[in-house]
């Protein structure tokens, strides 16, 4: 089947490489293979599975959606659904947005959303120059390609993202995350910068294509002041970040930051396509049917997204990522203590990174070891022969990412790092 498939599908496909795996079942953090191998997948749909996979109140949502005769396409019309799904998201948003926010439905990705909210704060500001960061990802879609790290964006002003083990001044801590705001001011205010007028700045409260690297809370309140004594709208990518994921219920929750405007994606469908812009209403400049698409109100994914916020406030499951995580993260450092590979752990609640380095690399200076993709790799590899399935990230794809599902029990979290400490181990044999 594998073969049939790879014969058809473009070059451009990638998990199919790294996992080949044919998925027939799968119920919460396990996926079943076709020949009955089962998985601990702590990828969960790139984090869209906020409860895991097939969680029993997502199902019912949706088959009480489906047993309705409600029509599945309605464009962006209103319907009970959908206001159930504004409802419930609004009540978890920031009580500072959510007094006065707009909600626009995008879709079906998370890459239109953020399109569309390059578009909202280019036309509500009448500028264009756009203020993102280093090692970002905001999607594959043209403006969203611009502000990511990787490509040289077009207006797009590229400036430092604060990181302990990689900073860009090469101090790391508090230190490091201060000289990356000082940075950005004076950038801002220097006449001869360059800097085109932004529109607005866009950050993840934790980069996790990136390489799951979390920005500290200081610096993302400063960023907040920056732009905000400027006139800038601050945009908070949660597309990955959202529904609990850190340890909050969003990441810019720790820190009390509120921003500007939210782009949220992946878990708030509960599974199934769905992305949405929030803005404060001072920004709604819109003239009717100047940003629209036909998906934009899928039925099945508000039904699903519904039940999933619902079930992550009232379970607290923001709170038990933000306990676990942090426990799985003190077994990492005590497992990986003294790993030659391992050249950095972090993470915020279930979001967990793992950077492999290679110290006996030859063009290893003396400062942190280069990254080690192929290392990477290999790891990946063994986790699946293990039955776990990780995820790599970061600008080398030097690093292993965790992203279980916020329902993961702590019986799950031991077998997921028994399976990895000992991929870890045969990787450094
Ligand atoms: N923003 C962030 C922070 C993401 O992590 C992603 C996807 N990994 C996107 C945007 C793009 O979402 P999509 O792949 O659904 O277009």
């Amino acid at each position: 089947m594998l073969r049939r498939q790879s014969q058809r599908e473009s070059a451009a496909r990638t998990y199919a490489r790294s996992l080949p795996i044919v998925p027939v079942r799968a119920r919460g953090l396990t996926i079943e293979g076709a020949d009955g191998r089962r998985y601990l997948d702590c990828l969960s749909g790139a984090g869209t599975l906020a409860l895991g996979h097939n969680h029993p109140v997502v199902l019912e949502a949706v088959r009480r959606v489906l047993d309705s005769e409600a029509p599945l396409q309605v464009l962006d019309l209103a319907t009970p659904v959908k206001d159930a799904f504004v409802t419930e998201l609004f009540t978890n948003l920031p009580a500072e947005l959510a007094a006065d926010a707009r909600i626009q439905f995008c879709g079906p990705a998370g890459t239109d959303a953020v399109e569309a909210a390059l578009r909202l704060v280019r036309t509500a500001t009448g500028r264009t120059g756009l203020l993102a960061f280093t090692g970002a990802y905001h999607g594959m879609t043209t403006g969203s390609l611009d502000a990511s790290g990787g490509a040289e964006g077009v207006r797009v002003t590229r400036l430092p993202y604060p990181s302990d083990h990689r900073c860009p001044f090469g101090v790391g801590g508090a230190e490091g995350a201060a000289l990356c705001a000082r940075w950005t001011e004076h950038l801002l205010d220097d006449p001869k910068g360059g800097v085109p007028a932004p529109a607005g700045m866009i950050l993840e409260p934790v980069q996790g294509e990136g390489g799951v690297v979390p920005a500290p809370d200081d610096w993302l309140r400063r960023m907040r002041e920056i732009t905000a004594a400027r006139g800038i709208p601050l945009i908070a990518d949660e597309v990955q970040t959202g529904v609990g994921r850190t340890g909050a219920f969003w990441g810019v929750d720790h820190s009390g930051v509120v921003p500007d405007v939210m782009v949220l994606s992946k878990a708030i469908g509960g599974s199934l396509p769905l992305a949405v812009v929030v803005y404060r209403g001072g920004l709604d400049v819109w003239r009717p049917g100047a940003h629209a698409g036909t998906f934009r109100g899928n039925q099945l994914a508000m039904a699903a997204g519904t039940a999933t916020l619902a079930y992550v406030r009232e379970n607290r499951l923001a709170e038990r990522a933000a306990g676990l995580g942090a426990r799985m993260l003190a077994a990492l450092h005590g497992m990986t203590a003294g790993h030659p590979y391992v050249g950095d752990v972090r993470g915020r609640g279930l979001m967990i990174g793992l950077e492999l380095v290679d110290p006996e690399a030859p063009d290893h200076d003396g400062g942190p070891a280069p990254a080690a993709p192929h290392l990477a790799a290999a790891v990946r590899r063994a986790c699946l022969d293990r039955g776990l399935i990780v995820e790599l990230g970061g600008r080398h794809s030097s690093v292993v990412r965790l992203l279980p599902p916020l329902t993961l029990t702590d019986e799950q979290a031991a077998a997921v790092l028994d399976r990895l400490a000992d991929a870890l181990d045969a990787v450094a044999r």
